[in-house]
């Protein structure tokens, strides 16, 4: 709060109130202080800030969505308040923007790892609906949301098809529902979660690992698109997979490879196509596959 008023010599007293006089034969500016219940002379020591305020209240007038905000802070307002005998200024957010917080409240249910923050606006209101493709998944997501509410146990998805063909934002538009029923859901981008997991040995591995490994619901996506190790496969994979498969918690992947190929792609040499083929076993006893051959969507 600024200090003013009687402890400044009376020239800068004039000055002070010379400008908010002249702000006041604007007409908006002359609306906005009359709601304020101060006095003139109080008034007179926050022109420049009253100034600004009454800007922004302009804009707030004139506007009908968060997206046609053109204050400073996108859905804020530069407010003033009453303190004692002056005034107190601070960014309020709008009713706009307080009803799109409570629309997008359910996000705090769901973690992402390495993926487009995006993916939490996903929703199956915006699914494309005109592939024919898309509709056994939606209609087995429908079943899934039903049954999991009942606490019944199903399956995830294992699903495979070509890059860009929504693959991540599906299974995300599921979670999304889910979460607003505040059911919390994990999605890991899998070639980076190895990455990151390899380069928090000693600090928070445990924690990241034991935190995917138990999530109600899980996505790994991109499964296949990683450089496979033993150590991916027999230390990281395989035990999140063993765990989730014991506990019964619904795991869904995306790839770009079947599950052959995903196979193939998991045995490094001859000798561990055993070991590749439990880890494609334990896909299956968690998932069903389900292809998505549709155009690309990225841009
Ligand atoms: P994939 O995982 O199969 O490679 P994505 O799920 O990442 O494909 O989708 C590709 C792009 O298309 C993304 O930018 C995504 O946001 C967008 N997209 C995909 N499906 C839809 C959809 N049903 N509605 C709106 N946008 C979509
Ligand atoms: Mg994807």
């Amino acid at each position: 709060m600024i200090q003013v008023g009687k402890t400044l010599p009376k020239e800068n007293q004039i000055k002070l109130k010379q400008a908010y006089m002249d702000a006041c034969s604007d007409k908006d500016f002359r609306e906005y202080v009359e709601k304020i219940d101060l006095s003139d002379e109080a008034l007179q020591n926050y022109t420049t800030r009253l100034e600004e305020a009454k800007e922004e209240y302009v804009h707030c007038r004139n506007c009908s969505s968060i997206e046609e905000c053109k204050n400073l802070l996108k859905g804020h307002v530069l407010s003033s308040k009453i303190e004692g005998k002056g005034l107190n200024f601070s960014y309020e957010a709008c009713p706009y923007y307080k009803s799109q917080e409570k629309k997008y409240a359910y996000q705090h249910n769901i973690t992402c790892f390495d993926l487009p923050k995006e993916i939490k606006k996903a929703s199956f209101k915006d699914v494309y609906k005109d592939d024919k493709n898309r509709l056994p998944i939606i209609k087995y997501f429908k079943e899934f949301i039903d049954s999991y509410e009942k606490g019944e146990r199903k399956k995830g998805i294992y699903l495979h098809g070509s890059f860009g063909s929504g693959k991540t934002y599906l299974i995300a538009a599921l979670f999304n529902e889910l979460a607003k029923k505040e059911v919390s859901s994990v999605l890991v981008y899998y070639p980076e979660l190895l990455r990151s997991l390899k380069a928090s040995f000693g600090s928070d591995y445990d924690e990241k690992y034991e935190f995917i490994k138990k999530a109600p619901l899980l996505l790994l996506d991109d499964i296949g698109a990683e450089n496979t190790t033993a150590w991916s496969r027999d230390e990281v994979l395989g035990p999140i997979l063993q765990y989730r498969m014991d506990e019964h918690l619904p795991t869904f992947f995306t790839s770009n490879l079947t599950m052959d190929e995903l196979e193939n792609n998991l045995s490094i040499t001859n000798y561990d196509k055993v070991k590749a083929k439990r880890i494609i076993e334990r896909i299956n006893q968690l998932s069903i596959p389900m292809a998505l051959i549709s155009k690309n969507r990225r841009n």
